[in-house]
């Protein structure tokens, strides 16, 4: 089958006026990304039936699949299965089904359906009723004669992801040539710009598979996407690639498909027999929030200290002598006292005053420190880029000579 082009319109006053967040959109769009459709555009159109017939001629002008969801209700401004059904030269026919699903909904919630519900039993004809399990509305897919589809579902967020899932996804593969697949590489201590300069000639030459670079608190990533009819198929095309990007980011690449840096560390320490402490500074306990919510965290996660300035951590470590003015010498002394105040093999240490930053790692009575001075941008990002820094340097130390699990 000819492979189509789809578009999202989401209908809604509410969404124009910034009442509603859009995150049907959101759905759908990973959605149709999963079935391997392509999607160029999305649109909001409000509750006004010239404005939505004017949405809805011009995405008939680019695609062949239109996905709305929202106004299918039983008011009078529901209006989008009336306004579709026109523009597709389609009649609106009372449905049997249709209505007794909408009554049966309402038995079953002890209720009498009112009259103006009946609308809501309209149908194209030729057309498909999409069921709705948690709510009264139900969708429908039309046909035009121009071999238009179009697909209706409510606005509700728990009426519409059940449907999308279990009937419209399986309804739409048939028009895609294959689904895709992706695998993430994660990505640390190089900036995005930096990485996608690094893998530019692929980025460019891409087709399938495909590389989009990302950057998100404090770290880059770069997904690499293809079209294929099975994961096997999909492997043998993206692996490849895969591995090619892992080579020439080096030790950056710090994992593929794994979630985040503090998942590798934790894992790491549980292959290692090793328990760690984190005791931070200026992070509002940032990197051991994170660390306590990996997986293996209870296995591995010793006592965590966390205070808004460094002499509240000696003070809490019973650090005889005051902590030295310099913060990388400061947090040697931290992750030492640490280690062995804690009783763990692993000992890190942040701290963050103004936009300064500085880490010290402990392994095995090892020390290790970094630093560095932080672009003005405040609080959250310095606590975000610290951590990272020193989950950076305890991954590089604990996983020396280690594979990064491809
Ligand atoms: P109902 O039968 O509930 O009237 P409907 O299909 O007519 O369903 P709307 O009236 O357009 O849907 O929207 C109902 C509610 O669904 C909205 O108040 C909003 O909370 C939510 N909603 C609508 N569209 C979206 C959207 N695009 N993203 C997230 N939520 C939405």
């Amino acid at each position: 089958m000819h492979h189509k082009r789809c578009e999202i319109l989401s209908v809604g006053t509410e969404l124009l006026l910034g009442d509603t967040l859009n995150t049907n959109a959101h759905y759908l769009a990973q959605g149709l990304s999963r079935v391997g459709l392509d999607l160029f555009i999305q649109t909001v159109v409000g509750d006004n039936p010239e404005r939505l017939k004017q949405a809805v001629r011009d995405a008939m002008a680019r695609a062949e699949i239109l996905l709305f969801t929202g106004g299918l209700g039983p008011t009078t401004d529901d209006l989008t299965k009336e306004v579709v059904a026109e523009c597709f030269g389609r009649e609106l026919v009372q449905d049997k089904e249709a209505l007794d699903e909408i009554k049966a909904f309402y038995a079953l919630t002890g209720r009498v359906m009112p009259k103006s519900n009946e609308k809501q039993a309209l149908m194209p004809r030729g057309g498909i009723l999409l069921k709705n399990a948690q709510g009264t509305a139900p969708g429908c897919i039309m046909f035009s004669d121009e071999g238009h589809i179009a697909v209706l579902m409510p606005g509700p967020p728990r009426e519409m992801q059940p449907m999308f899932d279990s009937e419209v996804a399986p309804f739409l593969q048939q028009y895609s040539a294959g689904r895709l697949y992706s695998k993430v590489v994660r990505v640390v201590g190089l900036g995005e710009s930096r990485m996608a300069e690094m893998l530019s000639d692929l980025i460019e030459s891409g087709t399938n598979p495909t590389l989009a670079p990302y950057a998100k608190n404090g770290e880059a990533s770069v997904r690499v996407t293809s079209r294929a009819k099975t994961q096997e198929e999909a492997n043998r095309l993206i692996d490849p690639v895969v591995a090619e990007i892992m080579r020439r980011l080096g030790p950056h690449a710090y994992g593929v498909d794994v979630p985040n840096l503090e998942t590798v560390i934790s894992k790491r320490c549980l292959q290692m027999g090793k328990t760690l402490c984190i005791v931070e500074a200026g992070t509002s306990g940032l990197a051991a929030q994170r660390m306590q919510e990996t997986k293996d965290a209870d296995r591995v996660c010793g006592p965590c200290l966390s205070a808004p300035e460094t002499a509240k951590l000696a003070q809490a470590l019973n650090m005889a002598d005051p902590l030295p003015g310099d913060i990388t010498q400061a947090c040697l002394g931290l992750a030492r006292q640490a280690a062995a105040r804690f009783q763990t093999p692993v000992a890190v240490a942040i701290i963050v005053t103004g936009q300064q930053a500085a880490c010290a790692v402990q392994v095995d009575e090892v020390l290790h420190t970094d630093a560095r001075v932080l672009p003005a941008r405040g609080k959250d990002y310095y606590s975000t880029h610290a951590t990272q820094m020193a989950f950076d340097l305890l991954r590089l130390i604990m996983t020396k000579g280690q594979s990064l699990g491809l």
